[in-house]
């Protein structure tokens, strides 16, 4: 729902429709395609093209594709493939930023005319020195008084191609004394010649982004520029480039809080170290906090959207405890996954006085959701339950199977042990037990109760699956920070790999990223990849509980 959650946004769009400031508000999301989304971007995502759709307006998707080096192909496939897996749709074609080089060209030519921006040649380094700091003003360049005509020469042969990547820069002439560093002459182009993935090698010169993101807003009608607040200092340079420019129309940019969770990176760059250093295996490895990495891991978009409505949108960059992410997550899926059995540590079980020919057991999908149906489970003498649900001794806290004790099998009978089979090393291989009669779905006769449900697979049927256990990445709950490198708070363990778990037959012929919760173990998803019928590939998504919170 798009009531809920506190969003200064909200009243802000409420308010200029209400006065007739805008008659319907346009938003955009503006990814930049040097890397995955991350959660943090889900949170953007999940306010542009929310705010769109509850106010009746349209959110587009564009590609701020002005740093050819650092992007890719790639980047912009996952990024409209995680925006839809979201659930959003963007209005019309996507856009690049690149598509409207030429114009911001002309504008650039404009300014020049117009005596509002000039050519430099201060290297980087001298530029550095004349721009002063934050306590002193910075001094004009010796080229700001440049003729128009000089400047418009010198642009025109730097985008032809002329110069050296670094050696000339166009600059807006603005203010070196304004106590705003934005706005002490910003730089406007940049010779590089790079190729660009839309563009190919038709521009030796690309636009920054402070004179390329509100240019095109304006020609996108975009009435709310909704960013983060990294860019308030950079608003007035945004107003300054929309008041001196013919743009067609006057978008105004809003600034919100970054959403950052604990014991995460979000930062493209340090998600992009991790995947180069084969810390992890790739950008949607599950243990990333990119969108594609939660949905590998089994997150709905359902649990990510409601969660990014749940934390608001406020003025202030904050950090939010993973767990009430996890936490969102759990209770979709406790929700709405269907059950199935899986038992990682498998241990024989023989049920010695079981009779042949059994028909398959009857079980609910889902404890309350009728609508997800039945399932069907083999059952015979010939059983696996988990090595740690059985002990030959224990005092009563231990509510599994002991020797001469009862307990129940989930959806199934009540069964005692009363033997156990050991190898050479006298290490437990097989438990013996009787089938109690009558109790599928009763309490035995005799009164004698089982002291717990374990789960339980039956052999002849059971799949050999592999099942991925994860934790989290980070050990610190703010890798971050800074002051230490956060490379140093890695979790030596955050992937266990556990071969040879058994799967109830129904859940290993589910499709790729089918959900389930393995009942008493968690919620898991069969890989989107590497998950098959004959050999089951399945991704922890979370525990039943929260096993961080102390
Ligand atoms: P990063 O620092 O991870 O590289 P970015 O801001 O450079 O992120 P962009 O591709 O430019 O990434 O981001 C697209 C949009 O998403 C921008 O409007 C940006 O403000 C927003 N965004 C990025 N990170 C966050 C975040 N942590 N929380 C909220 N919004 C974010
Ligand atoms: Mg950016
Ligand atoms: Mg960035």
């Amino acid at each position: 729902s798009g009531t809920a959650g506190n969003n200064f946004l909200r009243s802000l769009i409420a308010e200029d429709l209400r006065s007739g400031k805008v008659p319907q508000i346009v938003t955009r999301f503006p990814p930049e395609p040097n890397g995955y989304l991350h959660i943090g971007h889900a949170k953007s995502i999940s306010v542009n093209f929310g705010l769109a759709e509850e106010f009746d307006g349209i959110c587009r998707l564009r590609f701020d594709d002005t740093n050819p080096e650092k992007e890719s192909q790639e980047f912009i496939e996952s990024i409209q493939a995680d925006v839809a897996w979201l659930g959003y749709a963007w209005e019309g074609p996507v856009r690049f930023a690149s598509s409207y080089f030429d114009t911001l060209y002309r504008w650039a030519e404009y300014l020049v005319e117009q005596g509002k921006a000039y050519v430099d040649d201060l290297s980087p380094e001298e530029a550095r020195e004349y721009r002063g700091t934050l306590t002193e003003p910075g001094r004009n360049s010796p080229y700001r008084d440049r003729s128009a005509e000089e400047n418009l020469d010198l642009l025109r042969r730097m985008r032809a191609g002329e110069f050296a990547d670094g050696e000339r820069v166009l600059r807006a002439k603005i203010d070196m004394a304004s106590p705003n560093m934005n706005l002490r002459d910003p730089i406007l182009y940049r010779i590089r010649k790079a190729r660009h993935h839309q563009t190919g090698d038709a521009w030796p010169i690309y636009p920054t982004y402070d004179f390329a993101h509100g240019q095109e807003d304006a020609i996108e009608g975009v009435t709310h520029s909704i960013c983060t607040l990294e860019f308030e200092d950079h608003r007035p340079l945004y107003d300054w480039f929309i008041s001196n420019l013919p743009v067609e129309s006057q978008p105004r940019q809003f600034e919100f809080g970054r959403l950052n969770t604990s014991y995460t990176v979000t930062s493209k760059r340090k998600l992009k170290q991790l995947v180069d250093e084969a810390i992890v295996d790739s950008w949607d490895d599950p243990r990333m906090p990119t969108v594609a990495g939660m949905r590998r891991r089994g997150y709905t978009p359902t649990a990510i959207r409601h969660f990014c409505e749940m934390v608001g949108t406020s003025r202030s960059d904050g950090v939010v405890d993973v767990a009430m992410l996890e936490h969102a997550i759990r209770d979709d899926l406790n929700q709405n996954a269907p059950r199935a059995m899986c038992v990682l540590n498998p241990l024989k079980l023989t049920l010695r006085n079981m009779p042949e020919g059994h028909a398959p057991i009857v079980a609910a999908a889902h404890p309350s959701k009728d609508e997800l149906g039945e399932r069907s489970l083999p059952f015979s003498a010939d059983l696996f339950i988990d090595a740690e649900d059985f002990r030959e001794e224990a005092n009563k806290k231990f509510k599994r199977l002991v020797l001469g004790k009862r307990v129940r099998l989930r959806n199934a009978y009540v069964i005692e042990a009363v033997d156990v089979e050991k190898n050479v090393d006298g290490e437990i291989v097989g438990v013996i037990a009787d089938l109690i009669e009558g109790t599928l779905g009763n309490d035995p006769a005799d009164g004698v109760k089982p002291k717990g449900v374990i789960h339980w697979v039956e052999a002849g049927s059971a799949v050999s699956a592999t099942v991925r256990i994860y934790d989290r990445l980070f050990t610190d709950p703010a890798p971050d920070r800074g002051g230490a490198d956060f490379m140093s708070f890695l979790n030596p363990d955050s992937l266990r790999v556990v071969e040879g778990a058994l799967l109830e037959p129904g859940a290993a012929a589910a499709s790729p990223e089918s959900r389930f919760q393995f009942e008493r173990e968690g919620y898991f998803v069969a890989d989107r990849y590497d998950h098959s019928a004959e050999a089951p590939v399945f991704n922890q998504t979370i525990g039943l509980r929260d096993v961080w919170a102390s």
